[in-house]
């Protein structure tokens, strides 16, 4: 029997097998002519060698990449060292996630053939379809062979339902999807741009056929992606804690006695505003986890607003209190060196820093990183002035604080830089450091 006309090879890392799972249960379930085979890249070496038997085999080859804003820069490095191992004509590097949707041109030029803009299954699966080649397919930039620069629009995004989230085929499983978008309009955030700024929501029969297949492979731990755990089975700002009840009995009963569920704990996060009694005792009742998440984001209610997050940092405290009390640890995120962020609101994000941790929370620092896709794409890096960094160590040191603060400070001022050299129409950073909060 001949080989595949089209190898997909996945560049693999840790940091973003999620999507790569999703992608790969939307191809699972999709017949094709096309004759593919899939394989894992684990490391550039790895991928390089699965480039040169896909060629050798006479095989064309698509090599996915998918990769967050802050590690764009060094994944480009690695591009060039792969091409240097194994190339080809019929070699196409493509790019997907949330940084290649929001500067697809960045993207191009930092040498890979071809963006994908917006969520990925649609696309893929059309590429698969067109045996590798991008012309035409929705969803992507490239250049054509003149160089000019072709872009197809945004993928369609399709239900939840329409796609597993993980992928049975290959065996690999990870935290399911049960929310995709965002209602929510928070500046520094990439969600409701790379996705909608709606909720779309994985129904619970669909959640609950996951769970089933989890169970009889003998996984036992049941974990959820979602921008705000709260808001499973909502259309607004208000939760709806039957869907939630709902939603937790399903995946309890199906993992089974053995069986742990976790919801509003890693890897996602509950809205401050969202934390009630009520909330915190259907966690209890149904799940494993004794920690949840709360996005705090910052002390400064003038910078909250600003943000647009719609809560205040009376809900913060009022979530952590409510927590303890229900016997959770609380961990709490919080942004240093947001934009317009003066010395009073510093002030007022350290003294909320103490507070929590005095009342047993711990805070997960980060540091302002402008990012692409979002309305403060052109603001200033996130900086931390030195006596802050004093404060924050201290907490640290107390076992109250923790996070990739420090490394973040690096990304924002690379994400500055790269914003900067790619300007958007009308718009220049100068500018930002003088607008008023809240605009
Ligand atoms: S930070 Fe959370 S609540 Fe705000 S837009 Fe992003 S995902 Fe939504």
């Amino acid at each position: 029997m001949s080989g595949p006309d089209l190898v997909l090879i996945l560049r693999y890392r840790k940091a973003v097998t999620y999507g790569f799972h999703v992608l790969l249960g939307a191809l699972e379930g999709h017949e094709t002519t096309t004759r593919y085979d899939v394989r894992f890249g684990e490391t550039p070496e790895a991928t390089a060698a699965h480039i040169r038997d896909a060629l050798a085999a006479g095989a064309k080859v698509l090599v996915l990449w998918s990769f967050y804003s802050p590690d764009a820069a060094a994944l480009a490095q690695e591009l060039g060292r792969i091409r240097e191992l194994a190339d080809g004509p019929s070699v196409l590097h493509v790019a997907g996630g949330v940084h290649a949707t929001a500067e697809p041109v960045q993207t191009l030029d930092a040498g890979w053939d071809v963006a994908a803009i917006g969520e990925g299954e649609t696309t893929l699966l059309a590429l698969v379809d067109a045996g590798g080649d991008p012309a035409g397919i929705h969803g992507l930039a490239y250049r054509d062979a003149d160089g000019t620069l072709v872009r197809t629009g945004k993928a369609r995004q399709r239900p939840l339902d329409d796609f597993a989230g993980f992928s049975l085929r290959w065996d690999r499983f990870n935290a399911l999807e049960i929310t995709r978008g965002c209602v929510y309009a928070c500046r520094f955030c990439q969600t409701p741009f790379m996705f909608s700024a709606r909720f779309r929501h994985r129904s619970i029969g669909n959640v609950r056929w996951h769970v089933d297949r989890m169970r009889e492979r003998g996984l036992r731990d049941v974990r959820f992606i979602t921008p705000t755990a709260l808001s499973y089975g909502s259309q607004t700002e208000e939760p709806n804690l039957a869907a939630v009840e709902e939603l937790l009995a399903s995946c309890r009963e199906g993992i089974g006695p053995h069986g742990r569920v976790f919801f509003g704990s890693f890897p996602s996060e509950i809205r401050p505003e969202h934390v009630s009694r009520e909330a915190l005792r259907l966690v209890k009742r149904y799940c494993a986890n004794t920690n949840i998440i709360v996005g705090a984001q910052s002390g400064s209610d003038r910078v909250l607003d600003a943000a647009k997050r719609g809560h205040g940092t009376e809900e913060v405290r009022r979530a952590v209190r409510l927590g303890v009390e229900e016997g959770f640890r609380i961990n709490v995120d919080m942004i240093f060196g947001m934009p317009g962020e003066g010395t009073d609101d510093v002030q007022a994000s350290l003294t909320l820093a103490r507070d929590l941790a005095d009342l047993g929370a711990r805070i997960h620092a980060h540091t302002f990183m402008p990012l692409p896709g979002t309305p403060w794409r052109d603001a200033p890096p996130g900086d931390v002035d030195p006596a802050t960094i004093t404060e924050v160590d201290r907490l640290s040191q107390r076992g109250a604080l923790y996070g990739h603060w420090q490394k973040q400070r690096d990304h924002a001022a690379r994400l500055a830089a790269a914003a900067e050299a790619y300007p958007r129409p009308g718009r220049s950073r100068t500018i930002l450091p003088t607008l008023p909060l809240g605009e």
